[in-house]
């Protein structure tokens, strides 16, 4: 029996009372000790100041990306308003239990975090006299720019209006820094939204009337008494429209902004944007909450954003924008037109704006220029970050009556050329080491690279419609649009569009995501617009100020002249030039940095990266992007080609093998001329060449005008042709009479093309090229299928090699694409000499989903999370992957040395690139664009394996 007393807290007192028989019972005194709750607590708040930071850099998954690094600025010693993180897990615990629990979880740890920045800063949060004002910041672990809601001036009332402007001797700033508090909590907190079209942004549509009112132009030009006016108005909406005041109380502001930034997590933008960056939603968001300090405090004061790189080129050169007198969000707004940090790229800047040096100097002078001594604390903060993370940071920054705080700092989002400059550059500095360049490039971020630019025939001729800045690179041509849900409905439809705006927002997301380009009449480098199209690798011109945007009227003019939605317009990203209709676009080169790290690249790689290509010209481009093979000849694209077709079109005419013969031999020719072309192109490198694939109805016309032609060219009559479509008809043709099937039905055709390869081999051979043949046999699914095939190849060879006294070597394979294949892959391998899995039709069969039709389902899937990702683009590792991975154990066991590849779409794709990797794949084979993404991904995924 057990008795226990609590003494206190957190000491209780057990009495055993051990009972032995016959004795007197013995008293144990047993003092258990309960440690302090604080310990076994999870701990949600973490502050950083100049006396104490608990977080660090590290810590990103705990403390969001913008938290670990204000900790990781602080231990760096660079001056940084003092404050604290919320954790992640205190927004899962919100998103699970909701705000009363995650309030009892925080609230303590909250109040003592107030009270050092209190201590810090030296003013008291509430106090009416001199208030503490605060931000309230989001911030998950991956940087998610303008997603999530960040309220500024917070403390702020009635009453600490009144004493922020006799402290500070500003009436102006402090009714302004009221105005913005109301507004952003209004909109954030509040949950005041637009009830219609008009009404876009109801806050702003009061500040415009006031305007008006006052006949006065710019929010600038509003005084104290219209910012006081304002606030009454904000205040009458909200109570209007809510039916709730205002809240006066700093704590109830505080706390409802805290559970607000939780709340944002889940809002419609943030969900996009972690859709379209692949963001789990059970990360979670930080809350960072932080002194106030002030840009807006007159002309000795400012805000801005920074580049220790060009986000843009990668070229090293500090670069940034900044406002004098304004607070944050001014600059990412785009309201006005922000001047340049430094002096080459002030210079720069009047250049392509067509600014003279006289008005550069004195409307938008750098702030190298104006604030000379803030500028050099500026280049010292920017060094030390760079040097520190060693790699390009995107600060933000608010310099005070003189004095700079900075208020962010993060790994710079970039163009695609500008990963790869900054890594070669860091590299050729010493500041990374090669693994780490070639880790920093993302591969698919390389298709920016290897994608047109105009025509420079072609631009000769364009007209400039306007300049604007260069916000990212690209070429872009498409019909114009003015609002993001168009630019979706027009793109559903087929076109390309260039979305017009004044400047974008959050919301604009997926129209951006949708457009070719993208053109803003406002905003700087900075902008929203700007920030979000170079993440995207999508062109942009941001900031042509000389374009007048009318959405009511779904215009734009340009001095005089008009342009209306659907007219064609052509961007250029890289220079910021704006062009009247359509510009033809020409191919891009692998030179310079990109050359190198893709040279870099091969010192790493084990697998081999082979191109999907059909005729010479695709095989020169696949060669030129450094293609080791050709891995994937598809013969039937031969056929289509001019005259060939007659002949194709005969042989499915043909009554009998006679006849068929007879169109095969005229075939012969044209299809020897198409594989020597690819054998001198591919000198020395391997090139494999499947058998006919597709079902023959592909290459007959099934609309009877066509039917109608076929019939004059060929004397015939239509009814003839009519009966043999009729009887290639199929109700599945993609199960149906194709592959391997039409060689074994018709053994003439794989006689006549193995005929083809080895003539062509031979011709090459005799003009000193070194030629690597592959036979591939398309869709086996039995060992007996596969030798009747490899047998006619065989006889077929061995009568031209007769013929010719000469012979070649030359391999006979089989594409692994039905499952049948796979699961007995090890009897497949003791007869073929090398393998390709063909994961289109391998997917199409283990899925049992027909690409074509997938269509009308498959996104659904995607959004349900039924699959993860598209199973055609990013190979279903397991499911279909563990059929590759069986086949590729079974061959290797029967045959060590089994050639092995892949020649599905997925082999362009960096996640499927690593599963082959892993897998133990020979090569990858691609379209030759996607070659030098595949060659990357390849190189990325042995290193993380050395790792
Ligand atoms: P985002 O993640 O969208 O960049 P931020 O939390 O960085 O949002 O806030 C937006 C802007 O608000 C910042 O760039 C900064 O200029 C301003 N801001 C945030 N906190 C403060 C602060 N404590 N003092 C002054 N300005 C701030
Ligand atoms: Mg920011
Ligand atoms: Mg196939």
């Amino acid at each position: 029996m057990v008795t226990i007393f609590m003494l206190s807290d957190d000491i209780l007192l057990f009495f055993s009372h051990l009972h032995c028989l016959g004795c007197t019972p013995k008293y144990h005194i047993v003092y258990l000790v309960i440690p302090p709750p604080m310990s076994t607590q999870t701990k949600y708040v973490y502050v950083f100041s100049s006396s104490k930071t608990e977080g660090e850099a590290s810590m990103k998954n705990l403390l969001g990306g913008k938290g670990a690094n204000l900790a990781e600025m602080c231990r760096l010693g660079i001056v940084v308003p003092p404050g604290f993180t919320i954790t992640t897990e205190a927004c899962t615990e919100y998103t699970q239990k909701g705000k009363k629990h995650v309030l009892n979880l925080i609230k303590a740890e909250v109040q003592q975090s107030v009270a050092l920045i209190e201590s810090e800063m030296g003013k008291k949060f509430g106090d009416n006299a001199d208030p503490l004002l605060l931000s309230v910041r989001s911030g998950a672990r991956a940087s998610m720019p303008g997603m999530m809601d960040t309220i500024l001036n917070l403390g702020i009332n009635d009453e600490a209006v009144e004493g922020l402007a006799r402290k500070t001797g500003n009436e102006r700033f402090a009714w302004d820094s009221y105005r913005r508090f109301v507004q952003m909590y209004g909109d954030v907190v509040m949950g005041l939204k637009p009830v219609s079209k008009e009404d876009h942004d109801p806050f702003e549509v009061i500040i415009d009337m006031l305007k008006a009112e006052k006949r006065v132009k710019l929010d600038t030009d509003l005084e104290a008494d219209d910012l006081r006016e304002l606030v009454q108005r904000f205040k009458a909406l909200i109570r209007a429209r809510l039916g709730r005041d205002f809240p006066t109380d700093p704590w109830e502001q505080l706390w409802g902004s805290v559970m607000a930034v939780f709340e944002s997590w889940n809002n419609d933008r943030a969900r996009v944007y972690r859709e379209l960056n692949e963001i789990p939603e059970s990360w979670g968001t930080a809350v960072n909450v932080q002194a106030m300090v002030f840009g807006n405090l007159g002309n000795s004061s400012a805000t801005g954003v920074a580049f220790t790189r060009d986000a843009g080129t990668g070229e090293d050169l500090f670069n940034g924008e900044f406002l004098v007198n304004a607070q944050g969000e001014d600059v990412v707004a785009g309201i006005r037109t922000p001047q340049q940090i430094t002096l080459e790229g002030s210079h720069r800047w009047a250049q392509l704006a067509c600014i003279s040096e006289e008005e550069r100097r004195s409307q938008y002078p750098s702030l190298e220029e104006i604030m000379p001594e803030v500028y050099q604390q500026l280049v010292h903060a920017e060094t030390t970050l760079e040097n520190h993370y060693k790699d390009m940071q995107d600060v933000e920054f608010t310099i005070q009556e003189g004095k700079l705080w900075m208020l962010q700092t993060r790994n710079g989002k970039r163009t695609g050329a500008a990963m790869v400059r900054i890594a070669m550059e860091m590299l050729r500095q010493g500041m990374i080491d090669e693994k780490t360049a070639l880790m920093r490039v993302g591969p698919d971020r390389l298709d920016e690279l290897l994608h047109p630019i105009f025509d420079t025939e072609a631009l000769k001729d364009a007209r400039v419609l306007a300049r604007g800045l260069p916000a990212s690179p690209g070429a872009a041509t498409g019909q114009i649009v003015f609002f993001a849900d168009e630019a979706e409905e027009w793109a559903k439809k087929g076109h390309s569009v260039i979305l017009v705006r004044l400047e974008t927002s959050p919301e604009d997301l997926r129209g951006m995501s949708v457009a070719k380009g993208i053109l803003t009449a406002r905003g700087g480098m900075t902008s929203h617009a700007a920030v979000v199209a170079r993440g995207m690798g999508k062109c942009c011109v941001s900031g042509a100020g000389a374009i007048h945007v009318d959405y009511k009227n779904h215009t734009m003019t340009i001095e005089g002249q008009t342009w209306h939605e659907g007219d064609w317009i052509s961007l250029n990203g890289s220079t910021g030039e704006v062009y009247e209709g359509q510009i033809t676009t020409m191919e891009a080169a692998l030179s310079g940095d990109f050359g190198e790290l893709m040279q870099l690249a091969d010192k790493y790689r084990r697998m081999e990266v082979r191109a999907n290509a059909d005729t010479p010209e695709e095989a020169a481009i696949a060669r030129k992007f450094g293609a080791t093979g050709i891995g994937l000849c598809r013969t039937e694209h031969m056929f289509f080609e001019g005259e060939r077709i007659i002949a194709v079109r005969e042989m499915i005419l043909a009554d009998d093998e006679t006849g068929r013969r007879k169109a095969l031999a005229k075939l012969l020719p044209m299809q020897r001329g198409d594989f020597e072309g690819l054998f001198r192109e591919m000198n020395g490198l391997p090139v494999t060449i499947r058998l006919l694939d597709p079902p023959l109805h592909e290459f007959v016309p099934q609309d009877e005008d066509n039917q109608q032609a076929m019939a004059r060219e060929m004397k015939v009559s239509l009814g003839k042709i009519k009966m043999r479509v009729e009887e290639l008809h199929e109700f599945n043709p993609m199960m149906g009479h194709r592959g391997c099937r039409l060689g074994i039905t018709y053994p003439e055709i794989t006689e006549m093309q193995t005929r083809a390869i080895i003539e062509a081999a031979l011709n090459m051979k005799v003009k000193g090229m070194d030629v690597r043949a592959e036979i591939m046999v398309p869709l086996v699914g039995t060992v007996r299928e596969f030798n009747a095939q490899a047998e006619v190849i065989s006889r077929t060879a061995e009568s031209v090699f007769a013929e010719r006294g000469e012979r070649i070597q030359f391999l006979i394979g089989t594409m692994i694409e039905t499952p049948r294949a796979a699961l007995i892959a090890d009897s497949v391998g003791k007869q073929a000499e090398f393998f390709s899995f063909g994961t289109n039709d391998l997917t199409q069969l283990t899925l049992g989903f027909s690409r074509d039709d997938a269509g009308k389902f498959l996104p659904h899937y995607l959004k349900k999370g039924i699959y993860e990702r598209d199973p055609f683009q990013s190979i279903d590792q397991q499911g279909v992957g563990l059929l590759v991975q069986m086949a590729v154990q079974k061959g290797r066991a029967v045959r060590k040395d089994i050639e092995l590849g892949i020649c599905g779409e997925h082999g362009g794709d960096p996640a499927s690139v690593e599963f082959f990797h892993r897998t133990g794949l020979d090569y990858v084979s691609c379209s030759p664009f996607r070659v030098p993404i595949a060659r990357l991904a390849a190189t990325q995924a042995a290193i993380r394996e050395l790792k």
